[in-house]
């Protein structure tokens, strides 16, 4: 039997995957591995990930602009933006949201371009995918006043408590893992998994960053998104092959792909 994973949030055009991202997305093929969301960071980048989009059939990109940039916006950026974010191959708007972990920029100026980002995403009726780090009651306040998760969205490398996932599971949200789930000392995030209901579940890299065991300490890379699934199929207790199925499905829901649409050489 063979199974499809789908990888819903890479960096494949960082310079750590970059130089060789053709053996890259060979291995990943090899892991079965069907579909990458290949996530914007930058004004630069967004570009940058809807060019490598375009190549790839099982390649889809998201345009926006991660909270560590935030303060490198100015007026007219998204506005610059917005053919690009309108292009079909662009399923979602992001990653935006808080990181007030690192404060890479300055916590209002993170709020303004989040609320404005949101703003931008619903004129333009995309999903969003959400980053959140050590910021859940300020992204919770701001989601819940921007209508956007009306069309959707992702809570990217979900890490928060039971209670948390309860809220964003309200607004609609999908919890999307990450390597962290395998971790040793992350059974809290296993029980939050546990707990999350079958068909709001997804499975992400987020490579370079957060390589799952047994590989971490290495760079990551989307083939090893089979050890992340690997995990939460035990969590959920469910066969890796039925693990698969679900996620998949989930993920062609949570970005409005059409199965026929994406399978092809990724
Ligand atoms: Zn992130
Ligand atoms: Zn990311």
């Amino acid at each position: 039997m063979t199974i499809r994973l789908a990888d819903t949030h890479a960096h494949l055009d960082l310079p750590e995957l970059l130089p060789d991202q053709d053996a890259v997305l060979g291995r990943a093929r090899e892991t079965g591995v069907n579909l990458i969301i290949n996530v914007g960071i930058g004004l630069q980048n967004s570009r940058q990930v809807l060019a490598t989009a375009r190549k790839h059939p099982g390649l889809r990109a998201t345009v926006g602009v991660h909270p560590h940039a935030a303060q490198s916006l100015k007026d007219g950026d998204l506005e610059a933006l917005t053919p690009l974010a309108a292009d079909p191959l662009v399923v979602a708007i992001g990653e935006i949201g808080l990181d007030f972990y690192r404060r890479r920029s300055p916590e209002e100026t993170q709020k303004h371009w989040f609320r404005r980002q949101l703003a931008w995403a619903f004129e333009l009726k995309k999903i969003v995918v959400i980053h959140t780090r050590e910021a859940t009651p300020a992204t919770l306040e701001i989601l819940r006043d921007s209508r956007a998760w009306l069309h959707g969205g992702v809570m990217h490398c979900f890490g928060g408590s039971w209670p948390e996932a309860q809220a964003f599971l309200d607004l609609g949200f999908y919890l999307s893992f990450a390597g962290p789930l395998t971790y040793p000392k992350a059974q809290d995030l296993r029980d939050v998994a546990e707990k999350a209901p079958l068909d709001r579940i997804l499975l992400e890299t987020d490579c370079p960053y957060l390589t799952p065991q047994p590989w971490r300490g290495k760079r990551n890379e989307p083939a090893y998104v089979a050890a992340t699934a690997r995990q939460l199929a035990a969590v959920k207790q469910l066969s890796l092959e039925d693990l698969a199925r679900v996620t998949w499905e989930n993920s062609l829901r949570a970005f409005g792909l059409e199965e026929k649409d994406v399978l092809g050489d990724i």
